[in-house]
């Protein structure tokens, strides 16, 4: 199970990392991203896409969630950042149809600046987490 910090114990145990000066279209992997969660979805499987199609709100969105944003630790161990934006900022398709407005964001391997990138996700998959240290809610 995915464990999670506020951002205030993910700042205390070291788990946040600015990525003011990261290019986060910068590598072809990157780019792939970008395009995945930026454009209308006619792919099989769940695809999560931005609202607004432009590289300065993403840049925004990214820099916000490891600012601010709470951590996830997932089941492979990996370093997630979650910021609850509180308004639709995209869409989740599940094989090109409509499923659900997403209202968070999620910025994966944000520890790694050739592979960083971002995407929507719904809260409601959150909304029972608390924070391993403090027991605080971790969409706060
Ligand atoms: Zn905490």
């Amino acid at each position: 199970m995915s464990e999670y910090y506020c951002h205030e114990c993910a700042q205390r145990r070291g788990f946040t990392y600015s990525t003011e000066t990261v290019d986060l279209t910068g590598t072809e992997y990157q780019l792939g991203k970008y395009v995945k969660h930026h454009f209308p979805v006619k792919n099989r499987g769940t695809v999560s896409v931005f609202e607004s199609p432009d590289y300065q709100t993403y840049a925004s969105c990214t820099l916000s969630a490891t600012a601010s944003g709470s951590a996830e630790i997932d089941d492979d161990g990996r370093l997630n950042m979650i910021f609850f934006v509180g308004k639709t900022v995209g869409t989740t398709y599940q094989d090109g149809n409509f499923i659900i407005p997403t209202d968070t964001i999620k910025v994966v391997l944000h520890t790694d600046p050739a592979r960083i990138h971002t995407y929507p996700v719904n809260s409601a998959n959150y909304e029972r987490s608390k924070c391993a240290d403090c027991g605080k809610d971790i969409l706060i």
